[in-house]
């Protein structure tokens, strides 16, 4: 067996382990192994479906030093003036020249693709997919797990219910790869990939009519207006929700307030929903999905047959030409939060809320600037991605929290505000804008009281 000295390696290549890596060759001189079983960096996106896009700003997404995209705003289209968003071909090409002129060009990444990492007992190893050979690594700092909040996609995850050899249910990447047109398409699912597909079946010209959306839960979504990088939006955003909150008396009736004032979307007015994953939404795209009348609203699909879907309070039969498009993989995943420096290895986490490239460079950040790991778990408390309206408002809280802890160590906010990854940058040429400053002006008249209500609204109720 060979052997490989290294005083990082970095397990998964995908946007936390890039981010991480990033920041962390940028301010220590050290040397890191990079692992991923996939051949290339950029994880999922390799296996994403062809016509998703990020749903935020390209600006947000990618690593600490190196721009993906111009930070543009587009010319043209339903979404004229808001940031632009990469294609997942743009996000791949993004990482490929990355991780090859400037991680492996440095000298100081090793990139070992195709490859998976093992152990046995304390001993690290590294298996190639291709050779078979497997390489021990000798490990002189760290070991750094960045697939604890790794996203299942539907290409790489079976459906969660049931199928029948001859159903006709195909993951969401087939919609881009169709020999002949489906009679009706029988979209599985409410989350993000469940409207980008419908988005882009109606924009491929496939009529409302020819569309079911089996829709187990309503989510909340984010209007993408708000989730901009510009301080007069992100204070605005800021502003928004705390006010919601000073005066919420549940999460639902925070939602509520919040959707009134601009900042959330659902599709259906009537139905308060119960999921709240939060990802940005297009009021254009909004306004395809409510032209969607066929929903099926029987709970989560549990078998699927070559003639019907069974679901838990009921079944719907299934046309000849009808294509059931799986759309129901979990997306985020929840696993236990758990101190981000432990023991045996780092593990990545979110800290602020949401923006997982972000808080994985200002991870690598901290990790490269202090000794101490009670300092840097103090500093970096985790937090979770949302599944509901209560856990978002805990979301809230813990980010909320911990931005102010980061912030309070001058060198982490000089990093985080020249960072464009941060949505809460504020450029030193805007400190003095008007708008700029009637918008903190705002979120500063709120804060407070909108964080104790938050706080108090994330407490479990008692049972009545
Ligand atoms: C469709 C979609 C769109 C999204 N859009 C946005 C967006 O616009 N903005 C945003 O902020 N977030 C977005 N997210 C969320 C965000 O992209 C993800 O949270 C983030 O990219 C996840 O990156 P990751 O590095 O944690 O996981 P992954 O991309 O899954 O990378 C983990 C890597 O680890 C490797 N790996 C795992 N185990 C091993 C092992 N034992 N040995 C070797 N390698 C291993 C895997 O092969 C994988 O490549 C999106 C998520 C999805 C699914």
């Amino acid at each position: 067996m060979g052997s490989l000295t290294t005083d990082y390696l970095v397990v998964g290549a995908g946007a936390m382990g890039m981010a991480f890596t990033d920041a962390l060759i940028d301010h220590a001189d050290v040397h890191v192994t990079l692992v991923d079983r996939r051949h290339a960096a950029g994880g999922h996106w390799h296996d994403a479906y062809p016509f998703v896009q990020l749903h935020q700003a390209s600006l947000f997404y990618g690593v600490a030093s190196t721009e993906l995209g111009h930070g543009a705003l587009q010319q043209r289209g339903p979404e004229t003036g808001l940031q632009e968003r990469a294609r997942r071909s743009e996000v791949v090409a993004y990482y490929d020249d990355l991780l090859f002129r400037r991680f492996v060009g440095s000298g100081r990444v090793t990139f070992l693709g195709a490859s998976e990492h093992h152990t046995d007992g304390p001993t690290n190893l590294v298996t190639s997919l291709v050779s078979g050979e497997t390489l021990e690594i000798d490990v002189r700092r760290r070991v750094v797990d960045a697939t604890y909040l790794s996203p299942t996609i539907p290409a790489t995850t079976p459906p969660p219910f049931g199928v029948a050899d001859d159903a006709p249910v195909v993951p969401v990447n087939e919609l881009g790869r169709m020999a002949e047109a489906a009679d009706r398409y029988v979209i599985v699912g409410c989350g993000k990939t469940a409207t980008d597909a419908i988005v882009w079946l109606l924009t491929n010209g496939v009529q409302s009519e020819r569309i079911t959306w089996v829709r187990p839960r309503e989510p909340w979504m984010l209007n993408r207006a708000v989730v901009q990088p510009d301080p007069v939006v992100a204070l605005g955003l800021a502003a928004d929700t705390m006010a919601a909150a000073a005066e919420a008396e549940s999460p639902d009736d925070l939602f509520l307030r919040l959707e009134a004032a601009g900042v959330m979307l659902r599709v259906d007015r009537d139905v308060v929903p119960t999921m709240a994953k939060t990802p940005t939404l297009g009021k254009w795209e909004l306004d395809l999905l409510r032209s969607i009348e066929d929903v099926v609203r029987l709970g989560h699909v549990q078998h699927a047959t070559r003639t019907e879907l069974v679901l838990e309070r009921g079944s719907i039969p299934l046309g000849r030409g009808s294509l059931v498009v799986h759309c129901a993989a979990s997306g985020l995943p929840y696993p236990p939060l758990v101190p981000i420096w432990g023991p045996d290895q780092i593990r990545i986490q979110t800290i602020r809320t949401g923006f997982p490239c972000f808080c994985a460079a200002l991870v690598g950040y901290v990790e490269a600037t202090r000794d101490d790991d009670r300092e840097r778990n103090r500093v970096c408390p985790p937090n979770f991605f949302s599944n509901t309206p209560l856990d978002w408002a805990q979301m809230q809280v813990r980010g909320t929290r911990a931005a102010r802890t980061y912030g309070a160590e001058p060198d982490i906010a000089a990093w985080a505000n020249g960072c464009a990854l941060n949505p809460a940058r504020l450029d030193p040429s805007r400190r003095d804008d008007p708008a700029v400053l009637a918008a903190a002006a705002r979120l500063a008249d709120h804060a407070e009281r909108g964080l104790a209500q938050l706080a108090a609204l994330s407490e479990p109720q008692p049972a009545t």
